[in-house]
């Protein structure tokens, strides 16, 4: 588990942006709609190693 300081520190590589975690498995950063992922307990915070994260937006 990510402990807060821990997410405290971290940040996104490509924007510098706040992560928010997602349930156990990564870091979310919004702004980038990148899901950073958590391998053992460790992020890893490498761009090719991220996933795309579909926001589900209502409008248009
Ligand atoms: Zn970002």
């Amino acid at each position: 588990m990510i402990s807060k300081e821990l997410l405290d520190i971290l940040a996104c590589p490509e924007c510098k942006g706040d992560l928010e975690l997602k349930g156990n498995s990564g870091l979310l950063c919004k702004k980038c709609s990148l899901i950073y992922p958590i391998k053992d307990g460790i992020p890893v915070m490498l761009k090719e190693e991220a996933i795309f994260y579909r926001q589900e937006e209502g409008k248009r």
